[in-house]
């Protein structure tokens, strides 16, 4: 079934009509009918089956019939992702969500080359692979900052620093493991995770943030992975040893 993000509140009694360009999406691409089914979500009421009511040229209508999935409260997850070249960043926004970031934030560093950024196109990016992916929240993508501007009030801040650090798997499960994690499972921890440019970080940088409390340096193998690569991998990583992946 064609799964759609909305943004109107999603409840048995209110008819939903559809932006003209997802409304043109699903009637003349999809070629969806009068009576047709579809699944609505819009990161707050859950996920429902809708039937599509009535269909003019500016737009469908649709009436939730029911809710099949209640909202799940959602785990923090931030991705500080240094600017990078737009497909790669792209590639990254669409990667991130299907691995269940919460938060995109974009980040202007030393050797950051251009940190201008078309946030809008992230965001469609972000609806598209949550629709895609069967989420039911979507990560929030925050405007570009400066490293050094930033806060990071995490309980973990995993930073991936290509000069070397731990073994990233062996600093996680030691962290797990040294109570360090707040409450009695993990996945409930806020976990943050740190991504340079393609120029890597230069040395201000890796000293602010091997400074922290709470940063993890960690190493992600012998070799120099591209950003985009670099933040899949430490991401299926987290979600494999801390995160959402193990589902006993
Ligand atoms: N130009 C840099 C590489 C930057 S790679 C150099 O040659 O050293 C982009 C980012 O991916 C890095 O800043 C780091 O956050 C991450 N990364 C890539 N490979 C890594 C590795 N083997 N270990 C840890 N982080 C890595």
């Amino acid at each position: 079934m064609i799964r759609l993000y909305c943004q109107t509140d999603l409840r048995s009694d209110a008819e939903v009509a559809l932006p003209s360009d997802i409304s043109h999406y699903l009637a003349h691409v999809m070629r969806q009918g009068v009576g047709d089914e579809v699944q609505l979500f819009n990161g707050r009421d859950g996920e429902w089956v809708a039937d599509i009511t009535a269909i003019t040229k500016k737009a469908v209508a649709l009436r939730p019939r029911q809710q099949t999935r209640p909202q799940p409260s959602l785990t923090p997850l931030h991705l500080y992702q240094a600017v990078i070249k737009r497909p790669r960043l792209e590639t990254i926004a669409e990667k991130a969500t299907e691995l269940g970031v919460s938060d995109l934030h974009l980040v202007q560093t030393d050797y950051t080359q251009n940190a201008k950024m078309k946030l809008d196109r992230l965001k469609r990016i972000t609806i598209e692979a949550a629709e895609q992916t069967g989420r039911l929240d979507l990560p929030r993508v925050h405007g570009v900052q400066r490293l050094s501007a930033l806060a990071l009030e995490h309980d973990l801040v995993v930073f991936c620093d290509e000069a070397g650090g731990t073994d990233i798997i062996e600093a996680l499960q030691t962290w797990c493991s040294s109570g360090r994690s707040p409450g009695t499972k993990a996945e409930s921890a806020n976990l943050a995770l740190v991504i340079g440019p393609e120029g890597g970080f230069s040395p201000t940088e890796r000293a602010q943030l091997r400074a922290l409390p709470q940063t993890l340096a960690v190493s992600l193998g012998p070799r120099i992975l591209r950003a985009d690569t670099a933040a899949i991998a430490a991401l299926s990583i987290i979600q494999a040893t801390l995160g959402d992946w193990p589902q006993s």
